[in-house]
């Protein structure tokens, strides 16, 4: 289990604390992520899931994953697998206790069956309109159902029926028999089972009728023995409900599950339902689930944001009760923080200029020692020849002042070699600059008699002959701005959200790369080698750029 987590006090600590000096859960502290397998994980799952596997480790207790796999048409094994996949790559462990709501479909409907006959449920013919009808509102109470008195022997009956497939979808449902004068709307007789002639991918044709979210969250948890059942501030109305059931089905109060809600994770310039990430996915707004542009985790994943940057993350927003909007400048400041750390340094050119060295041997090459990293021994050589690129944009020909890069008799120095001075400028018949004349200085690389000349500017730069051609795509917000609560999100769709430069060029050590590796590109920021990458044709993702908003406004 990683470390990075559960390090700061939270409200939920503090009532597990008091629950446990009360002498309550003698057995140990026990969590769940509770997923829906009806899409991929985003960011803020991952906070559900550094809070509820964090938990269970601060308190050396334990959490189980559950697909909340009650909703058979929206479900797909693709999901279940995923969400696999991200939680144990965020570095969180279910051992053997992974379990699917579906398992408990026998018992849920025993569950039902003893409310009945404790006479705290009932079958009831309306339809979901007239349901909605006699619910009432906020401040009208609602109508009792005309079937609400019906004796427990033909509720058993009707439910049994439902079971065994005598009705229509739709034609009846079971409610619970709570108070339909109740100001909370959730408590006035909520459906606890429909029925739904929909096969399950776990259970197959098994059932036609399936219990809701509601119904089966609750008595899941006190099946599993969870003790506190973190969820999101939406539920907080169905708190009553969640304890209700346990109520009067007679769970103990000193053991059954406890309901606590926490405020959910929201991001500036994304979406975060998966119902709008499935809209992106579905319209090809994006090339997938796990496009690097998306707030999932396996989109971060494949862009190269390291799952102890996510867990940073998670734990420096911390855990409250009220929502709150996250600037996602701060998700790239841990991001850039922990590659900064770990990843080697190289040096690619995305946008090439090409130098012609004119006082050095043609047939010459020369390997130049680089360090990897500021706080490693790790070394490298770099090859230079007469040919090298720089960046255009490290190239100016009437600089201001204050330009410090290249310019017409200007000097700079190549980062681990020499000083060269630019002493002419190549253009085509158009007048765009597409070559440059230096010349070097043999003494100024690194031990040399003139190494230590004051040159204002260090560019980084690459061989023409011996660096290899590479893909690289950068990345800006999916969003705008904070669309996430526009009405048609798509409108405010970044269509620039895509760059692809495809001209690119990289020092030869990076020859043999695997998916998932990160660099710092000198100067350029964190890139990570993409899926699509292949020997003969290397891609990148820019991960994130060098420049962290977050950290400077914090500063200020
Ligand atoms: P979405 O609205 O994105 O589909 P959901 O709540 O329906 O999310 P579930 O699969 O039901 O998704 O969620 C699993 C767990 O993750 C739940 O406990 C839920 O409260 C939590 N969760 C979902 N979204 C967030 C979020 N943005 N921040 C924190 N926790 C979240
Ligand atoms: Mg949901």
């Amino acid at each position: 289990m990683p470390e990075n987590v559960n390090l700061l006090p939270n409200f939920i600590h503090n009532i597990i604390d008091e629950d446990l000096k009360d002498g309550k859960y003698a057995d140990g502290i026990h969590t769940r992520f509770p997923p829906e397998p009806n899409g991929y994980l985003h960011i803020g799952h991952a906070k559900s899931i550094c809070i509820n596997f964090g938990t269970a480790q601060k308190y050396k207790g334990l959490c189980n994953l559950r697909f909340d796999d009650t909703n058979p048409t929206k479900e797909d094994i693709e999901y279940v697998d995923s969400i696999q996949e991200d939680v144990k790559w965020l570095g969180f462990s279910w051992d053997d206790r992974m379990f699917y709501a579906s398992n408990y479909f026998d018992k849920l409907y025993d569950f039902a069956v003893e409310l009945i006959k404790r006479g705290k449920a009932y079958v009831c013919d309306l339809n979901a309109e007239q349901i909605k009808e006699y619910r009432g509102t906020l401040t009208e109470p609602g109508i009792k159902s005309p079937y609400r008195d019906r004796s427990v022997e033909e509720n058993i009956d009707l439910f049994g029926r439902m079971k065994n497939g005598e009705f229509a979808d739709g034609a009846k449902v079971l409610r619970a028999k709570i108070n339909m004068a109740s100001p909370n709307i959730t408590m006035r007789d909520p459906i606890i089972y429909r029925i739904s002639h929909t096969p399950h991918h776990r259970t197959g044709e098994k059932w036609c009728i399936y219990p809701m979210y509601d119904f089966a969250h609750p008595l899941s948890d006190a099946i599993e023995g969870i003790t506190h059942s973190i969820c999101t501030l939406e539920f907080e109305e169905h708190r009553p409900l969640y304890n209700w059931l346990l109520e009067s089905l007679g769970f103990d109060i000193n053991s059954r599950p406890k309901q606590i809600e926490f405020a959910r994770l929201n991001l500036t310039n994304t979406v975060m339902s998966k119902r709008k990430l499935r809209q992106l996915v579905e319209g090809n707004y994006v090339s997938g689930w796990d496009d690097p542009r998306m707030p999932t985790i396996s989109g971060f994943r494949r862009r190269g944001y390291t799952a102890a940057s996510i867990r940073d993350f998670c734990e420096q927003i911390g855990v409250a009760k009220s929502n709150s909007l996250v600037d996602i400048a701060m998700l790239e400041h841990c991001v850039r923080e922990d590659l900064n750390k770990k990843a080697n340094r190289v040096m690619a050119v995305l946008h090439p200029l090409k130098v012609v060295i004119t006082n050095f041997p043609a047939d010459k090459r020369e390997d130049l020692l680089a360090e990897n990293r500021p706080d490693s021994d790790g070394t490298r050589y770099v090859p230079f020849t007469r040919e090298i690129y720089i960046e255009q944009a490290d190239f100016m020909e009437n600089a201001p002042k204050k330009f410090f890069r290249l310019k017409p008799e200007g000097e700079v120095r190549l980062k681990y070699a020499y000083i060269i001075k630019c002493n002419e400028v190549i253009k085509d018949t158009d007048g765009n600059v597409v070559e440059l004349h230096c010349t070097y200085d043999p003494e100024s690389k690194r031990g040399g008699a003139t190494a230590s000349r004051k040159i204002k500017g260090t560019l980084h730069w690459v061989s023409v002959k011996e660096s290899l051609p590479v893909e690289v795509r950068l990345y800006d917000y999916l969003l705008k701005a904070d669309a996430d609560n526009q009405k048609d999100f798509i409108t405010a769709l970044n269509p620039n959200s895509l760059t692809v430069l495809s001209e690119c060029r990289i020092e030869p050590s990076v020859a043999w790369v695997s998916q998932g590796t990160k660099y710092q590109f000198l100067r350029e920021g964190y890139f990570c080698v993409d899926k699509d990458s292949r020997k003969e044709h290397l891609v990148f993702n820019r991960v994130v750029g060098l420049r962290d908003s977050w950290a400077k406004a914090k500063r200020k």
